[in-house]
C-alpha cells in the first residue's frame, strides 16, 4: 500500500494519559485512539495488526478442531438469571434496556450464550464432544481502565467454549487447546509462561493462564527454580510453617456470619482469594475488633498467605520460588457442569441417561495480546514488530519524490515485491527523508528499504533490519532472494 493513501497520524508527543510503553508507541505510531475512557477507534496499521494476530489465532483454533462460529453481543438478561450470574457479577455487567423496558446486558464473557445454543441444539452422546469459538468484541465496565488495549471497557477477545459426554473428553480437549495457546503465542515471537491461576468470576476448579512476560504486567506470577511449577501468586501455594509465628498480626474480616480473625505472620500478606475460598465472601474490616470472632483462622495450620521470591516450592518442597511480572493474554478453564446443570444443557448417554455436559472455556485476549507484543518488542526509537503481527512486512523508503530515477525505481520495487507476495509500504510522501526515517522507526516494520543517495550514487539499496539496525547494501535484482529467507 501506499503511504500517501493511508490515515497514519503519528504523533512526535507522548500522550499524556499512557502510562505504559505499547499504550503511548500505539497512539504515537498512530494505530489507535481513545474515544473515551476504555474504549478506542483502530486505524488502519492498529487493524492491520489486529487482523494479523486474529489470523493466527483461527489457523490454531481450527487446527484444533474447534469450529468458528459468531454470538451477538447484546444478551437478554433471562439467560444470565438462568445460570445465576445477572445478580452475582456486579458492576462489571453493562446492562442495558431496550425500549420495551427489557433487560440486557453487552456481553463480557458469553458461557450463557453458548450453553444455551448448544442445549437446543445438541442432544445426543454422538454429538459429543464439540468445540465453538468466536472472535468477539466484549464490555466489561472495569473500575480503571488503563494502559490502552491491555484493560479496557470495549475489547476483542477470541472465547471457545467445549462440551463433553466425559472429564476424560474434555481433558483431552483442554490439552489441544493447551497446544494451540503455545503455538499462537510461540507464532507471534513472545516470550510467556502458562501458570496456574485462580477461575475467577468465570467459575470451574482448574485453570491456566498464558502470562507475556513484562515488566509492567499487572500480574505477579511465580515460578519453582527446580520443578517447573509456575503460578500466578492469587493461586500459588505455599508451605504453611510447622511452628506457629513468633510476631504475629490479626486481620479482622466480617462474614454474614459475623467476624473471622486471621492470625499470620507479621512479614506476610494475606491471600483474599485463598481466604475467601475457606470461609466465602468476606470484607476486611481492620486490624482492630473488640468483640469476639465466631472463627479464628492460623497461617501456621493453613494456606491463606501470598507466595513470594525465595519461598520454599509448595509442589517439590525443594526448589525455591523466583517472582515476576506478566501480562495475563490467555485463560483456560476447566469448567466442568456448572453452567450445563444450572441451564440444564443435558445430553442422552450410551445407556438412555440424561446427564449435564461437562465444560471447558478458553480466552485470548486479542488487543492485549498486541500490546504485549509492543511491551516486549520495541526500543527508544518505536516498534519493532516481530514478523508474524507486522502490519506490513517491508516499508519502502523513497527519499525524494521529485526525482523521477528515484520514483521509478521505487516503483518497480514496490511491484516485484508485491508480485512475491510481500506485504509492502510505499513510502511515497512529499516529507522530508529524515521525518521518513523517524517514522518508520515508530511504525516499526521489520524491515526498510532506502531508496535514496545510494542508489544514485551506487545503483544499491540499502536493507535496513528494525530490529538490530543492521544494514546491508543490496542490488535492485537480489532484494527479493535476499528478503525471502528473512520473510518466511
Ligand atoms: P483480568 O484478570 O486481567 O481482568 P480476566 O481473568 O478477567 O482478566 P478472562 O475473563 O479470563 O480475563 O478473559 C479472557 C482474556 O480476555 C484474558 O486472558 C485477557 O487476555 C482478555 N481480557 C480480559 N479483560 C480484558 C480487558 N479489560 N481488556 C483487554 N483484554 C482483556
Ligand atoms: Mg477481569
Amino acid at each position: 500500500m501506499r503511504y500517501s493513501q493511508l490515515l497514519i497520524p503519528t504523533l512526535k508527543e507522548t500522550p499524556k494519559d499512557a502510562e505504559v510503553v505499547s499504550h503511548q508507541l500505539m497512539v504515537r505510531a498512530g494505530m489507535i485512539r481513545k474515544v473515551a475512557a476504555g474504549i478506542y477507534s483502530y486505524l488502519p496499521l492498529g487493524l492491520r495488526v489486529i487482523r494479523k494476530f486474529e489470523a493466527i489465532v483461527r489457523e490454531e483454533m481450527n487446527t484444533a478442531g474447534a469450529q468458528e462460529v459468531l454470538l451477538p453481543a447484546i444478551i437478554p438478561s433471562e439467560l444470565w438469571q438462568e445460570s445465576g450470574r445477572w445478580d452475582h457479577y456486579g458492576k462489571e455487567l453493562l446492562r442495558i434496556k431496550d425500549r420495551h423496558d427489557k433487560e440486557f446486558c453487552y456481553g463480557p464473557t458469553h458461557e450463557e450464550v453458548i450453553t444455551d445454543l448448544v442445549k437446543q441444539s445438541v442432544k445426543s452422546y454422538r454429538d459429543l464432544p464439540i468445540n465453538l469459538y468466536q472472535i468477539q468484541t466484549k464490555f466489561r465496565d472495569e473500575i480503571r481502565p488503563r494502559f490502552g488495549l491491555m484493560r479496557g471497557r470495549e475489547f476483542g477477545m477470541k472465547d471457545s467454549y467445549s462440551f463433553h459426554a466425559s472429564w476424560d473428553s474434555l481433558d483431552d480437549t483442554y490439552r489441544r487447546m493447551q497446544e494451540a495457546y503455545h503455538s499462537i503465542f510461540e507464532r507471534c515471537g513472545l516470550n510467556f509462561r502458562m501458570v496456574q491461576a485462580d477461575s475467577g468470576a468465570i467459575g470451574g476448579n482448574f485453570s491456566a493462564e498464558f502470562m507475556v512476560l513484562a515488566a509492567t504486567g499487572e500480574d505477579a506470577i511465580i515460578g519453582c527454580d527446580m520443578c517447573g511449577y509456575a503460578a500466578n501468586v492469587e493461586a500459588a501455594e505455599t508451605v504453611p510453617p510447622v511452628t506457629p509465628p513468633v510476631i504475629k498480626k490479626s486481620l479482622f474480616y466480617t462474614t454474614v456470619d459475623g467476624v473471622i480473625e486471621v492470625v499470620l505472620r507479621a512479614d506476610r500478606d494475606i491471600n483474599e482469594i485463598k481466604l475467601k475460598k475457606l470461609i466465602g465472601e468476606a470484607e476486611f474490616t481492620g486490624t482492630h475488633f473488640t468483640g469476639r470472632p465466631i472463627k479464628v483462622v492460623h497461617d501456621h495450620m493453613i494456606d491463606i498467605v501470598n507466595a513470594r521470591a525465595e519461598d520454599v516450592c509448595a509442589q517439590c518442597g525443594t526448589g525455591h520460588y523466583e517472582m515476576h511480572r506478566g501480562i495475563e493474554t490467555g485463560h483456560i478453564f476447566k469448567l466442568g457442569t456448572q453452567y450445563s446443570e444450572a441451564m440444564s444443557c443435558t445430553f442422552t448417554g450410551e445407556d438412555g441417561d440424561q446427564s449435564p455436559m461437562i465444560m471447558g472455556c478458553y480466552g485470548i485476549g486479542i488487543g492485549r495480546t498486541v500490546a504485549a507484543a509492543i511491551e516486549q518488542n520495541h526500543d527508544a526509537s518505536g516498534i519493532c514488530w516481530p514478523i508474524a503481527l507486522a502490519p506490513f512486512q517491508v516499508s519502502l523508503i523513497l527519499t525524494n519524490i521529485a526525482d523521477q530515477e528515484l520514483v521509478m525505481t521505487a516503483n518497480v520495487l514496490y511491484k516485484t515485491l508485491q508480485d512475491a507476495g510481500v506485504e509492502v509500504l510505499l513510502d511515497d510522501r512529499n516529507e522530508s527523508a529524515g521525518i521518513k526515517f523517524k517514522d518508520h522507526d515508530l511504525i516499526g516494520i521489520p524491515y526498510q528499504i532506502v531508496i535514496g543517495k545510494k542508489w544514485l550514487q551506487e545503483k544499491t539499496l540499502e536493507v535496513k533490519t528494525r530490529r538490530t539496525r543492521h544494514m546491508e547494501c543490496v542490488s535492485l535484482d537480489q532484494v527479493s532472494t535476499y528478503l525471502a529467507p528473512l520473510l518466511s
